[in-house]
């Protein structure tokens, strides 16, 4: 099959594996505040206190299983060999129900990095960070996660992927983060987009274009991923 594929997640794909997201009630914004744990200048002034917070998301998501969604989409990939995942997610999920082709925005939780060299990644052994651990380049090592009011450099890649879309699917995003958020206007007008969610986020001027299915993850993505299978196969 030859359709190009385009999977752009958020947490609420993994909200039934247990990992909370961010913005519904109960999420992990209610527990902690942005500007403590996941901003350049919460890691400067401090930094022990973003690697607790992030220690915690670590061992929540290596507890985790990935779900009914996450398998769905690897099922895709099988017969839509060109179909890319995008996450917003730094969990692994994707990756441990066999998906490939999945670019992380917003980075890994499953990795350090250095400070001089963003793009010298650590594979940490478990789900604890110690703060004050060095890279081989001397820096302290960082959580490898794209903070708010940083660049997102996996972001133009993303949009070239996405405007290649035949069909783009969108699942458990809010659409709030910029610039993740704004993927959608990247998708070519003939492409067909679907977004799957529990709750409508806000679509304006795309409102007329998303085929919009009110479905929890693990009900709708199998569903969908049946239904282009038999459409299209
Ligand atoms: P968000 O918290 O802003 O929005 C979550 C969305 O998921 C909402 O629209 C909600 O209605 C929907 N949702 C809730 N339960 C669902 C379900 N069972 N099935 C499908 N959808 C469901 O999350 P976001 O838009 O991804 O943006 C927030 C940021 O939070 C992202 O940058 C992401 O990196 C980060 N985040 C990641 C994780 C993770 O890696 N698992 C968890 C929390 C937050």
């Amino acid at each position: 099959m030859n359709k190009k594929i385009v999977v752009f997640t958020g947490a609420g794909i993994s909200a039934e594996s247990g990992l909370g997201t961010f913005r519904d009630s109960g999420g992990i914004w209610e527990k902690f505040r942005i500007e403590d744990v996941c901003t350049p200048d919460a890691w400067h002034t401090n930094p022990e206190c973003c690697v607790e917070f992030y220690n915690l998301r670590r061992r929540d998501t290596l507890a985790a299983e990935p779900n009914m969604a996450h398998f769905a989409i690897t099922k895709l990939q099988e017969v839509f060999p060109n179909t890319q995942i995008i996450t917003q997610n730094i969990d692994n999920l994707h990756e441990r129900a066999g998906s490939n082709n999945v670019l992380h925005l917003h980075g890994e939780i499953t990795k350090l990095r250095s400070q001089k060299d963003p793009s010298a990644l650590v594979e940490l052994e478990g789900w604890e960070q110690h703060y004050g651990e060095r890279h081989a380049d001397g820096s302290i090592l960082r959580p490898h996660i794209v903070f708010f009011g940083e660049d997102v450099p996996n972001f133009t890649l993303a949009c070239e992927i996405a405007s290649q879309a035949d069909i783009m699917i969108v699942i458990g995003t809010s659409l709030n983060v910029y610039p993740a958020a704004s993927l959608l206007t990247y998708a070519p007008v003939s492409a067909e987009i679907y977004l799957i969610d529990p709750n409508e986020p806000t679509l304006g001027c795309y409102a007329d274009r998303v085929g919009f299915i009110q479905a929890k993850a693990t009900e709708g993505v199998p569903a969908l991923v049946d239904a282009l299978i038999e459409t299209y196969q």
